[in-house]
């Protein structure tokens, strides 16, 4: 098995290599068939299409497609976690705003 070129951009093509056909006179490399890393099962393969590597992957192997996805996904916050935090009452930069609006007001009065 060997490796898809680098130009392979897909994520599907860390989980599948390309299958090294051998016969008396020299290897040759098909792209008809992926070869998949994780359970070593042959899925056919369009010239491009990546469709069917993808399948395989979320049917065969749910834990391994989804991982990148869920750590994205938990990186970020929701737009509603964003307007939602709070600053911490004894962080400094908590005082800092309370100072200067205090000050502010003063300067109102
Ligand atoms: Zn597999």
């Amino acid at each position: 098995m060997v490796n898809a070129p680098a130009a392979f951009k897909s994520e599907v093509w860390k989980h599948f290599g390309f299958v090294v056909s051998r016969n008396e006179k020299e290897e040759k490399v098909t792209d008809k068939q992926t070869i998949c890393k994780q359970c070593q099962s042959t899925v056919q393969h369009t010239s491009g299409i990546t469709s069917n590597m993808r399948s395989h992957l979320t049917t065969q192997h749910p834990g391994k497609c989804q991982e990148s996805v869920k750590k994205f996904q938990s990186g970020q916050k929701t737009l509603h976690e964003t307007f939602t935090t709070v600053l911490p009452h004894n962080c400094v930069k908590a005082q800092d705003i309370t100072g200067c609006i205090q000050k502010v007001q003063t300067v109102n009065v």
